[in-house]
């Protein structure tokens, strides 16, 4: 997520680790900003919880099934009967 530092005009950017550390710091104390510090200037940025939530993929929705490819069956089905003493 690209972040603008407003007081020193500084772009940078937050992983989705810090996004997902702020929500759950967010959801624990009611709030709705979230101080994201400058790593130039150490000015803390407000962050909006709604900007946070649109940074990360929501985990309610469905993860995308992998594609599995059809392989033959390997190996042999039938096995040879065990032959008894
Ligand atoms: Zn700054």
């Amino acid at each position: 997520m690209q972040l603008r530092c407003y007081r020193c005009g500084w772009s940078f950017a937050i992983n989705k680790d810090e996004i997902a550390f702020a929500l759950a710091a967010l959801e624990g104390s009611q709030g709705n900003h979230y101080d994201v510090r400058c790593p130039r200037c150490r000015q803390a940025n407000r962050v909006a919880l709604e900007q946070l939530r649109r940074a990360v993929p929501r985990s309610a929705e469905p993860a995308p099934a992998p594609i599995e490819e059809q392989r033959p069956t390997e190996g042999s089905k039938d096995d040879p009967p065990a032959s008894e003493p």
